[in-house]
């Protein structure tokens, strides 16, 4: 991992810690059920590349049971690990699938489709061709992407979730990489809320999700970063929301003047440049939050809006390029920016 990502990661984390810290608390006491002077049990993690930390207001043995789902996770659905599910199927070109993986795959095949391919599991040799697997960056020739792109195609990805069986075409390799996060963080939401907790935040590396309010019953106050410099664009109250960001700022290399960042258009085997530098998806679901910021970061401002209105069932903050900040009218009472007096922040509406 680039040392400058691992520094941001830890700079956000410390944001949010700041962000979301409770009211100092002298009785330390924690039981099932949360309530307005009880500390949070919380623990920071290395895991799926990424540094994450868990908030939970509830029982400590939580946080290792948690942990282990995590694991558990990340050992079926790594791209790398010579072990896992998805390894396996990228070099068999085949395999039966675990109920996790393929409960995910089957969901993430689902926004392949709705997003008409701008989210595209097939990406894989397209990513490591570039570097972004390995840190060994590299700008691939036209040559080399086009052969690549040959194999890019979701629909070729034969799929039955009922057996659990999926098989590939040759040279075709696939990578859950833009939904992991977000299924896993819907995971430890789901454990954390079945085992009677009220009051949860999970932050997978910069991908949030609110499991309540906090204690005291108000919002959870969520930090969404600045794409262009330090700091943060504006805060976002949620309760029992996902707010989950692609960023051209996340993961990116420099060669000859130009930024080359990991979110990479299915159409051109390239990083995406549709005029947008962030995406943050808010709403119910965090894997439907992850598939579609990396979705609309590769669409652009006019598509993704019109994505919002037709599909609905999330909303958005983008920014632009130069900065502008746009959100959708469901975020309009949510969202504070950082600078109240800077530009004007554009609300996209319904009509
Ligand atoms: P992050 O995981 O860094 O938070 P994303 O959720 O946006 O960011 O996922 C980016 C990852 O998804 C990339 O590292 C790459 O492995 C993969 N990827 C890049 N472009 C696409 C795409 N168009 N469709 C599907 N996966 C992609
Ligand atoms: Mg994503």
């Amino acid at each position: 991992m680039k040392s400058s990502r691992l520094l941001s990661i830890l700079l956000a984390l410390l944001l949010l810690t700041g962000c979301t810290r409770p009211a100092p608390s002298a009785d330390a006491k924690v039981s099932a059920s949360a309530s307005a002077d009880e500390s949070p049990n919380e623990t920071i993690l290395f895991a799926m590349d990424t540094v994450m930390k868990l908030t939970v207001y509830g029982d400590e043995s939580l946080l290792t049971a948690a942990e282990a789902r995590i694991t558990e996770l990340e050992n079926k659905l790594s791209v790398t690990d010579e072990n896992s599910e998805i390894y396996a199927v990228n070099h068999n070109g085949s395999g039966s699938l675990s109920e996790d993986t393929a409960d995910l795959l089957g969901k993430a095949l689902e926004l392949c489709h709705r997003t008409r391919g701008a989210l595209d599991l097939s990406i894989y040799p397209v990513v490591r061709a570039w570097g972004f697997t390995t840190g060994e960056y590299r700008v691939p020739g036209d040559d080399e992407l086009s052969k690549l792109l040959i194999h890019v195609d979701y629909t070729k990805i034969a799929f039955d979730e009922k057996a659990g069986q999926v098989s590939l075409e040759p040279d075709m390799e696939i990578d859950l990489g833009s939904v992991a996060k977000g299924y896993t963080g819907d995971q430890l939401v789901s454990l954390f809320r079945q085992a009677g907790v009220t009051s949860a935040l999970v932050n997978l590396g910069g991908n949030i999700q609110a499991l309540g309010g906090k204690p005291d019953g108000s919002p959870w106050r969520i930090a969404v970063q600045n794409p262009l410099g330090d700091g943060y664009i504006g805060v976002l109250d949620v309760v029992d929301q996902a707010v989950i960001t692609s960023g051209g700022y996340e993961r990116y290399f420099e060669e000859d003047g130009q930024t080359y960042w990991h979110i990479i258009d299915p159409a051109t085997g390239a990083p995406a440049r549709s005029g947008l530098i962030s995406v943050t998806v808010v709403g119910d679901s965090g894997l439907l939050c992850d598939g579609l910021s990396t979705a609309l970061f590769v669409k652009g401002y006019e598509d993704a809006v019109d994505f919002w209105r037709e599909a609905g069932g999330f909303e958005m903050v983008l920014v632009l390029e130069d900065g502008q900040i746009a959100l959708t009218e469901g975020l309009e009472g949510q969202f504070s920016p950082a600078d109240p007096s800077a530009e004007e922040v554009l609300v996209i509406r319904h009509d």
